[in-house]
């Protein structure tokens, strides 16, 4: 008997030692906290999705995932954080389009884009808008037009850094009109709307997770989206595109990442978390107040999610190199 419990714990601890490592560490995966990066200051747009799903995820996975706010350089520190952390599970990152245009906006970006993550899947596609400080004199889009392109750049737009949605959305605008205006890096658009409601600066375009607050309260003014469908949550506010800047659009799209070589299991138990958070009545809900929805579900997954990357660093190397903005 005694022979025959020995005989069979030693077959277990040999089963153990003989199941790949992933499999045996997946088994309990997660055992303590996950930490999702956000590259971007706390506050902020990228934050507010992070949160929301961080919160709808924490619940699934019976462990907490806790953001970690790592702003600076347009994103691509946070996200160069993420290329180098363990591959693990434990480490993740909640990143915007960034991820495709720093790709060419960085002339030498420590980490590669394509290479150095596994993608768990996509997240929200989010509108941008335009907006001024409340005292900024023009009314309407059209006005604002005509007064950057006479100002110049004795006009302040802030924006987050070099690889930041609001620094494309400002390279695509200050192209459209031709000019250049003076632009302020901060370390996320949660500080630079700070500086906007504060007056100083003069202008911001970013994401409606972050502005449908303050235009609502009427901290700011409101000159356009940068979709070509309009908002739902802002049904009086026009589209650049019908209101003086045809063919302008810019949508930022959000995806979760993990390092290279997590292994399989760890993503599959994190995307089958993230697509429980994107049906999550609450972030739908806390989403649509704040102009934006949860991708359709057969786009949250490490496939579509790695061909959509592709593909978008393949549609912004040409707008960018035409723009001629480039970082080091
Ligand atoms: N979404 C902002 C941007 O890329 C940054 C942020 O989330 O704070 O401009």
């Amino acid at each position: 008997m005694t022979n025959f419990k020995g005989a069979a714990t030693a077959l277990a601890a040999f089963a153990l030692m003989a199941m790949p490592f992933g499999a045996a560490v997946a088994q309990d995966y997660p055992n303590r906290p996950v930490t999702m990066v956000v590259p971007f200051a706390a506050g902020g747009p990228t934050d507010t999705v992070a949160r929301l799903i961080a919160e709808s995820m924490s619940r699934t996975l019976g462990q907490q995932v806790v953001v970690e706010n790592v702003g600076g350089a347009g994103g691509t520190r946070g996200a160069g954080q993420v290329a180098k952390a363990a591959p693990d599970g434990y480490t993740v990152l909640l990143h915007h389009i960034g991820q495709a245009t720093a790709a060419t906006l960085y002339r030498k970006l420590p980490y590669n884009v394509l290479t150095d993550f596994e993608e768990v899947g996509l997240v929200t596609d989010v509108p941008m808008t335009v907006i001024g400080k409340s005292t900024l004199e023009p009314k309407d889009a059209s006005e604002l037009i005509a007064y950057v392109k006479k100002n110049k750049d004795a006009v302040i737009y802030g924006n987050a850094g070099v690889g930041s949605a609001s620094h494309l959305c400002g390279m695509l605008f200050m192209s459209a009109l031709d000019t250049q205006m003076t632009t302020v890096p901060y370390q996320g658009t949660g500080p630079a709307m700070n500086d906007l409601v504060g007056g100083q600066i003069d202008l911001l375009c970013d994401q409606t997770t972050n502005t449908t607050g303050q235009i609502k309260a009427g901290k700011v003014k409101a000159y356009g989206v940068t979709t070509k469908a309009p908002v739902k949550s802002l049904p009086n506010l026009p589209t650049l595109d019908s209101a003086g800047l045809p063919g302008f659009e810019v949508a930022v799209w959000h995806g979760l990442y993990a390092p290279k070589g997590t292994p399989k299991a760890e993503i599959d138990k994190l995307n089958a978390a993230l697509v429980a958070a994107l049906q999550d009545p609450k972030v739908i809900s806390r989403f649509a107040d704040l102009g934006t929805e949860p991708v359709a579900l057969d786009r949250a997954t490490p496939e579509v999610h790695q061909k959509y990357l592709e593909a978008e660093v393949a549609k912004w190397k040409p707008v960018i190199e035409k723009a001629g903005v480039f970082a080091d």
